[in-house]
């Protein structure tokens, strides 16, 4: 039985992402098992296995699935969001370049468990090379008898389908997901009601992440028990924590959840040029800034939240000392600004204007009272938008002033130097 890796222990082999590859490395025998099994017995085994959701959320996985109606007389829909764009999060697109047969197989068991005879994988436009692989391997598996009529003798049929989106960070979010895949305009839907019982064509649908379902082919084949070995009581298994910005060896290091940052670092030779850690987010630009305080937190849900921040996508962007927080911050908040739909006032009208507040501070034109400002701003849009879009874009700005206060403060000229200093003085 594997330990970590688990996920990531193909991607090294020699034509890693062929179905011959595949197979010779116990490829599709998660598949069997499952297909020997009743639904209701997978959902269980998720269930019990702890599995949380690792799109950002965390969303006990089992539970999600237990949440699709049965006899409805409706189809169901498995959907895997595919649509990576969150700044800094890089796991989804090498999973599947590398192991994109581990992501399908995980999408029949998944399928097969809700009783979907249909699955959309959502691919973000910009993934060319990893839209070309996942398309080539739903191909061979097609051909195989992994995937069409009646898979592997089972009775259950199941067609999948890969749809590449057009390069818009807000169809990441499930709804607007949705919307965009049924041919409209990718906008969020207000929820409740959730997908689970009103997605895809208003029809019950699971929409799941792709490291998410790429996990779930080992939970059928090693058990519960071998599953809850790694990471944490409430938050069990493997996980790719992706290392980027100023790290020595930037990329994806697969370690069990709850691992810390001062272990990811080690792995990855550390901080660039052996300079100091400034500030990390733990899971891409929608959540929180950490510091250097923050090295032995354990990178789980829980973990990370008690520490005021957000696991998220296990997206580690590592700055050093030399980074000017406030450039980092604004640029930071340009992107949800562009990114924004424009659906709810909150959003559209708070990330500019949080915008237009940062770059005057950057030009040195900031006001004393900008700072209240913009956490005032950040206050009101928290929590009132119709996603999670406007709260991400909250985090960089109300953690940058958390920290880093003095680096948004207005800067005056001071003594016959010419040295400056900012207006408040200290306040960190
Ligand atoms: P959420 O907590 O609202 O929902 C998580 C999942 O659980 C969803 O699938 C939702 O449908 C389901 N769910 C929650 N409550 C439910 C209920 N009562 N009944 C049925 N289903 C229920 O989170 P969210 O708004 O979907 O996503 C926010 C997360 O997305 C953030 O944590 C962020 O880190 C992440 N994110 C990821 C990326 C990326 O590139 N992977 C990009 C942006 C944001």
């Amino acid at each position: 039985m594997p330990v970590t890796p688990v996920l990531t222990r193909r991607w090294t082999a020699p034509e890693s992402w062929t179905l011959a590859t595949y197979e010779r490395l116990d490829g599709y025998q998660g598949l069997r098992r499952a297909l020997a099994q009743s639904p209701d017995d997978l959902i269980k085994l998720v269930k019990d296995s702890g599995l949380r959701g690792r799109g950002g959320a965390g969303f006990p996985t089992g539970m999600k699935w237990g949440f699709i109606p049965q006899g409805d007389g409706k189809p169901h829909y498995l959907v895997i969001n595919a649509d990576e764009g969150e700044p800094g999060t890089c796991k989804d697109a090498p999973l599947m370049k590398a192991d994109p047969h581990s992501l399908i197989e995980g999408i029949v068991i998944a399928a097969y468990a809700v009783r979907a005879n249909r699955a959309f994988i959502y691919l973000r436009g910009e993934l060319i090379h990893a839209g070309r692989r996942l398309r080539a391997a739903v191909a061979e598996a097609y051909r195989a008898g992994y995937l069409g009529r009646d898979i592997l003798g089972s009775g259950f049929d199941l067609d999948l389908v890969v749809h590449s989106g057009a390069g818009a960070y807000i169809c990441g979010e499930e709804t607007a997901l949705l919307d965009s895949l049924e041919g409209r305009r990718g906008q969020p839907r207000l929820r409740p009601p959730f997908p689970a019982t009103h997605g895809l064509y208003a029809s019950p649908t699971v929409v799941n992440n792709v490291e998410t379902i790429a996990t779930v082919p080992f939970i059928v084949n090693y058990g519960v028990d071998w599953f809850r070995s790694m990471g944490r009581e409430r938050a069990p298994g493997p996980k790719i924590y992706s290392l980027s910005g100023h790290v020595t060896h930037p990329g994806q290091y697969e370690a069990p959840m709850g691992t810390t940052l001062r272990e990811l670092l080690d792995m990855a030779g550390g901080v660039l040029g052996g300079r100091k850690l400034k500030a990390w987010t733990p899971g891409g630009s929608s959540t929180p800034l950490l510091t250097a305080d923050h090295l032995d937190v354990p990178l789980d849900f829980e973990g990370v939240q008690e520490a005021g921040s957000l696991l998220g996508t296990a997206a580690l962007m590592i700055m050093d000392d030399s980074v000017d927080m406030l450039k980092i911050v604004r640029r930071l908040t340009q992107f949800y600004a562009h990114e924004s739909c424009g659906k709810c006032t909150p959003c559209r009208e708070g990330t500019t204007w949080m915008v237009q507040i940062l770059s005057r501070m950057e030009r040195g034109q900031g006001d004393p009272d900008d700072v209240d400002t913009l956490v005032d701003a950040c206050d009101n849009i928290f929590g009132r938008a119709f996603c999670a879009l406007a709260d991400g874009a909250t985090s960089p700005i109300v953690s940058g002033i958390k920290f880093f206060r003095n680096e948004f403060l207005p800067i005056t000229p001071v003594g016959p130097s010419g040295s400056t200093t900012s207006v408040a003085g200290s306040a960190n």
